[in-house]
């Protein structure tokens, strides 16, 4: 399994995580760095050919952002994510699936563990187990939120955290 960040990294957008392991792969985010003459994701055409499923961890423009310029990029995949997220997106996405549908919350389901990660409505971390790895990704992660629930990461065990 192969981890390619294709933005977001030690910058302030276009958060994109590029997950592959032989000839498929997932995406989990897809964000818009707004202001930048550069804002899309460093995501090359086949790349995207190879993508199977698009994980978002919630609903704002640095990390849902770019799903229009991805769509137009041809990807007719699902785009997994809770359903407050994905009513929150202001475009309209083909394929939309909620997360609650795939996995049930804090419990491994086909390969995914998810919970709320308090940061915004319907926002969450994401553990993907694949190719005998697990990876977690804590999307915009905080346990002080007086509004929004949190799933406390810390009991979690991951090969990798980004
Ligand atoms: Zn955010």
């Amino acid at each position: 399994m192969e981890l390619y960040i294709a933005g977001g990294v030690g910058e302030h957008g276009r958060n994109c995580f590029f997950l592959q392991n032989g000839g498929d792969a997932i995406l989990v985010d897809c964000g818009l760095m707004a202001g930048s003459d550069d804002p899309l994701p460093r995501l090359t055409e086949s790349q995207i050919r190879k993508l199977k499923a698009v994980f978002l961890t919630h609903s704002h423009a640095d990390h849902t952002g770019a799903l229009p310029w991805l769509l137009r990029q041809g990807y007719t995949g699902p785009i997994i994510s809770t359903t407050p997220t994905l009513q929150q997106l202001p475009f309209i996405v083909q394929n939309a699936v909620a997360l609650e549908q795939v996995a049930p919350r804090n419990e491994k389901c086909n390969g995914i563990t998810w919970g709320l990660s308090g940061h915004c409505e319907g926002s969450v971390w994401l553990k993907l187990d694949w190719d005998d790895k697990a990876i977690l990704f804590s999307g915009d992660y905080t346990e002080q939120s007086a509004v929004y629930p949190c799933d406390v990461l810390r009991n979690q065990v991951a090969d990798l955290a980004v």
